[in-house]
């Protein structure tokens, strides 16, 4: 299935995408695309009831907004450095255990919803991302069976201010979660519709130019592995986001490096997931 929520933000409805590309609103079964709802078996469930009701539920209109396809996440894990490519770019070392970050889950937004430069950036930046959306509670989990715990997968773009990540000392995360530094979707894929979650290709284009061209075939550490690694360190919970790290293409790859400005536009996507696209307008509060 993939899943979308539509709607003013914070107001968002759940909805379907059917195969033969129509969008249906589904608010007559599923509250919403939040713990509750992964936690009770939702998928199952709602792949049932769309057998005898997908033809009789109501059709949502094309230009209706897209927002994140999943509720009340309770954060975003980010992989560092796990394409071996990106991390040559950047003149870092190929790391022997993942390097992980958080990145503040208020900077989610929907898939095509305006990128925000934040005050006093210079250095904004993108990065192409398959998200691992979590479907369970996972704690001390095995490679083996790590992908049971997963719901689907999303694109992400997870936008990085690079002088608040690499030169303002501290952490990475000043420069992973400013307000709309994270645009998920445009839809969840369940994860039966994903044949290899190692070989998708994905690509960002900035201004209509190809800066990233990658698949997850590069990985340096797969998903299973990552699961199943983070959670060693912390719970995942339903609605959870594991976002799995960037190839090669970055800005700051580019000599001189090359970062966004005011009415640049940016488009992203992975094979099988979808495309998204952000206009980038500059702080104005
Ligand atoms: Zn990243």
């Amino acid at each position: 299935m993939k899943l979308i929520r539509f709607g003013d933000p914070g107001k968002e409805k759940p909805g379907v995408i059917l195969p033969d590309g129509k969008k249906i609103d589904v608010t007559a079964h599923v509250e919403d695309y939040n713990m509750a709802f992964f936690q009770s078996g939702g998928l199952d469930s709602l792949s049932e009831w769309l057998e005898s009701n997908s033809t009789s539920a109501p059709v949502i209109r094309d230009h209706l907004r897209l927002g994140p396809p999943v509720a009340e996440t309770s954060k975003i894990v980010c992989v560092g450095l796990n394409y071996a490519d990106h991390a040559k770019e950047g003149g870092m070392a190929i790391p022997t255990e993942p390097i992980l970050f958080f990145k503040a889950t208020s900077a989610i937004v929907g898939p095509n919803d305006d990128m925000v430069i934040p005050r006093n950036s210079t250095k904004s930046d993108w990065e192409v991302e398959l998200a691992v959306i979590i479907g369970k509670k996972a704690s001390y989990v095995s490679e083996e069976y790590a992908l049971d715990y997963v719901a689907g997968y999303c694109v992400h773009n997870d936008y990085s201010e690079r002088e608040f990540q690499l030169e303002r000392g501290g952490q990475w995360v000043k420069g992973k979660s400013c307000d709309t530094f994270a645009p998920i979707g445009p839809f969840l894929a369940t994860k039966d519709e994903v044949e290899d979650v190692h070989n998708l290709r994905l690509w960002l284009k900035v201004n209509g130019e190809m800066k990233q061209d990658g698949n997850t075939s590069d990985f340096i550490f797969g998903v299973p592995h990552l699961i199943s690694y983070i959670s060693n360190f912390m719970t995942l919970l339903p609605g959870d986001i594991i976002s799995t790290g960037t190839p090669a293409g970055v800005g700051l790859g580019f000599n001189p490096p090359q970062y966004l400005k005011p009415g640049d536009e940016v488009e992203l996507g992975i094979e099988g997931l979808g495309a998204s696209r952000q206009r980038i307008r500059a702080y104005d509060g």
